[in-house]
């Protein structure tokens, strides 16, 4: 089902996008909040501060944040530059706070959105408030999570909404602090076309170095905005220290983003894109042709094997079967890590048909 949204201040579509939003990972006193809050709004290309209030940490013990004493200052960083303030929620207790304070938005942080009962708590407190609200993934990468709090909220009448794809924990250490899986916002964008999605890359990352490109390649995938932690002195950060930028460098990687205007193309171009997506069209039945065949066959396999007492999985086989498209794939200049995972797939895909035909070796499978 659609979600019903809204566009909220600064996000209106006839904004220059994208819509950012920036400040330090916390408030850590009335000077580091004015400072911060003067350097962006003079730098430009910040539509609005962001600072943590409450942090939830994962360990205890951490700096978690200085709470309402926090909030006047926010008021004042926004009085000063004419941005609205955005704080993290957690607790249905926060928003009655928040509005105490004339904070302007809100959001949900990835430690929440995995929690359906505090999503439901939030968006009880959230609703008639007319603040707007946005939803960071979850810290795993569920998108039925992700979904279902966006769901909860605008059940509630909340749709002034955008989502913030912060990245997804994993085991496996990769460069990044939380591995972005595009697919996984892509997919919520094919979802909820209408909904904004922002990207932060600080969290993402998790150290400043890759920040440029991450919040390039969101743009280049049509996010509507970025989220990014900036702080006067990261270094001396009481919380997420190697993944702030100081004002004037977010300055920089901003000015350097190529913001694309994805029109809808129009006269020879609009021809020229409509001709290669009828190749792309007719590749993709013929690959779906041959993967129908390729499943009859295994079929045939499957029959043959229970025929002759052979167990469905051969190991031996499947290694020879990856190292050959994997060598081809080098030759005719395709990724094998990707011709890798395809065939994992497809794989998989087999092993179920020879399964069903263990199961019951009358039934025909296909058409
Ligand atoms: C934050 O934005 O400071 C934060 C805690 O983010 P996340 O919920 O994405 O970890
Ligand atoms: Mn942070």
């Amino acid at each position: 089902m659609a979600l019903a949204v809204q566009p909220f201040s600064g996000m209106a579509p006839s904004s220059p996008f994208p819509f950012v939003i920036a400040g330090p990972c916390a408030a850590e006193s009335r000077e580091q909040v004015l400072q911060i809050a003067r350097a962006l709004a003079l730098n430009g290309g910040v539509h609005a501060l962001r600072a943590g209030i409450w942090k939830p940490r994962t360990r205890p013990g951490s700096f978690e944040g200085l709470g309402e004493a926090a909030l006047p200052w926010l008021k004042e960083a926004s009085q000063l530059t004419g941005l609205p303030v955005w704080v993290e929620v957690a607790h249905p207790a926060h928003i009655g706070l928040v509005l105490k304070h004339g904070i302007q938005g809100v959001w949900i942080g990835a430690r929440t959105t995995v929690n359906p009962f505090m999503v439901e708590e939030l968006a009880n407190a959230l609703a008639d408030t007319n603040l707007p609200v946005l939803v960071k993934n979850p810290v795993n990468p569920d998108l039925e999570l992700w979904t279902g709090a966006l769901e909860r909220l605008n059940r509630k009448g909340i749709q002034q909404l955008a989502a913030v794809h912060r990245g997804f924990s994993g085991f496996e250490k990769t460069v990044y602090r939380n591995t972005p899986n595009w697919q996984i916002p892509i997919e919520l964008k094919r979802r909820f076309p209408e909904l904004p999605i922002l990207c932060d890359p600080s969290h993402i990352c998790g150290h400043t170095e890759l920040i440029p490109e991450v919040a390039q390649t969101a743009l280049d995938l049509g996010f509507d905005g970025l989220m990014i932690e900036s702080h006067p002195d990261p270094t001396h950060a009481l919380s997420d220290a190697r993944q702030q930028l100081k004002p004037e460098q977010l300055a920089v990687i901003l000015q350097a983003l190529v913001v694309r205007s994805f029109k809808v193309p129009e006269g020879m171009a609009s021809v020229r894109l409509n001709e290669l997506r009828g190749e792309i069209d007719q590749l993709d039945a013929a690959l779906v042709h041959l993967l129908a065949q390729r499943l009859q066959t295994i079929e045939a396999i499957g029959k043959h094997k229970l025929e002759h007492e052979l167990p469905i999985f051969q190991p031996e086989r499947w290694n020879q079967v990856l190292l050959q498209v994997r060598a081809l794939a080098s030759e005719l200049g395709v990724e094998p890590a990707f011709i890798e995972r395809l065939f994992h797939s497809i794989h998989q895909e087999s092993i179920e048909k020879q399964k069903a035909v263990f199961r019951n070796p009358a039934v025909q499978t296909h058409g």
